[in-house]
């Protein structure tokens, strides 16, 4: 069997950065099932007219302050709530531009753009999407959630040997390869294969650091199964890298703001051995009191 493992982040890696948190998440699907799961997605999608969209799960997390502004927003129909949104928004551009801050224009405009696709719904039926797809990515019994969150407070630059997404990979990699192993025991040859959003620092490091896990192990495991430098993507153009993105954020979610709606639906996922989660790690003080740590 070929697995993909679709890579995403949620969180800045660098200390402080402006998350307490960062996140490195996988999502392995078995190819056979790639195509089902695709049409699953796509259905949901087609539901809450976003057919082609991405799915950017902070941005549509997001509260639209200007849809609380119109009137009976709920009761539109999807083409006047987004023509509705889209005059506001103009509007608000125009004013903004008025005041002479190009920082704060810039930031708007980036806010708006990124949420336009989501516009036509409202917060409850946005919710209800991520809820639909994470309850789907719940229910494919063949894919598996690899992770490792970092609460960088107890990350001590001085005495690790790598930097917080360095050890973050080197976890994902070990755990995946070991999930191949686990899963070959009746015999069968697994390969896996890491396709991972894009992202130019990343991509340089991220490689050079695969080629001496083929070369010499990570620090718990050979690789054996695992094939090739991970593929990087654009996360906007494929669909998988946005739902590890999803499960990334909910992970990062629960350990910041202690918000369990979308990870719990995303919880049958993670890897139990021996009724213990092997595939996901919160690395934090020793006495922490999360579902993972005690
Ligand atoms: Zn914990």
């Amino acid at each position: 069997m070929v697995y993909f493992c679709y890579i995403d982040e949620s969180g800045t890696p660098q200390i402080p950065g402006n998350t307490s948190h960062y996140v490195l998440c996988g999502l392995s699907i078995p190819v056979k099932y790639w195509k089902r799961c695709d049409k699953q997605i796509n259905k949901i999608k087609a539901k809450y007219g976003l057919a082609g969209a991405e799915i950017h799960t902070g941005w549509i997390k997001r509260t639209y302050l200007e849809q609380s502004k119109i009137a009976d927003f709920e009761k539109l129909s999807y083409t006047d709530r987004r023509s509705a949104v889209i005059s506001a928004r103009t509007a608000e551009v125009y004013r903004v531009k008025n005041q002479n801050n190009p920082k704060a224009l810039k930031q708007l405009k980036k806010n708006f753009e990124n949420t336009a696709p989501y516009i036509h719904l409202t917060y409850q039926e946005r919710m209800d999407f991520l809820r639909e797809v994470a309850d789907a990515i719940g229910g494919w019994s063949y894919a598996r959630i690899f992770a490792e969150c970092i609460d960088k407070i107890f990350f001590d630059p001085t005495k690790a040997v790598h930097a917080p997404d360095e050890q973050a990979f080197e976890q994902i990699v070990t755990r995946f390869e070991y999930y191949m192993t686990h899963v070959g025991r009746n015999g069968e040859e697994n390969y896996g294969l890491l396709i991972h959003d894009n992202n130019l620092t990343e991509s340089v490091k991220l490689t050079s650091l695969m080629k001496t896990f083929h070369k010499r192990g990570t620090l718990w495991t050979k690789i054996r199964h695992i094939i090739e430098t991970p593929l990087f993507v654009d996360s906007s153009l494929t669909g998988m890298i946005q739902l590890a993105d999803l499960c990334a954020l909910a992970l990062r979610r629960y350990f910041e703001n202690g918000e369990t709606d979308l990870l719990d639906r995303i919880k049958p996922r993670f890897e139990r051995r021996r009724e213990k989660i092997v595939s996901v790690r919160h690395f934090s003080k020793d006495d922490c009191p999360c579902f993972l740590c005690e």
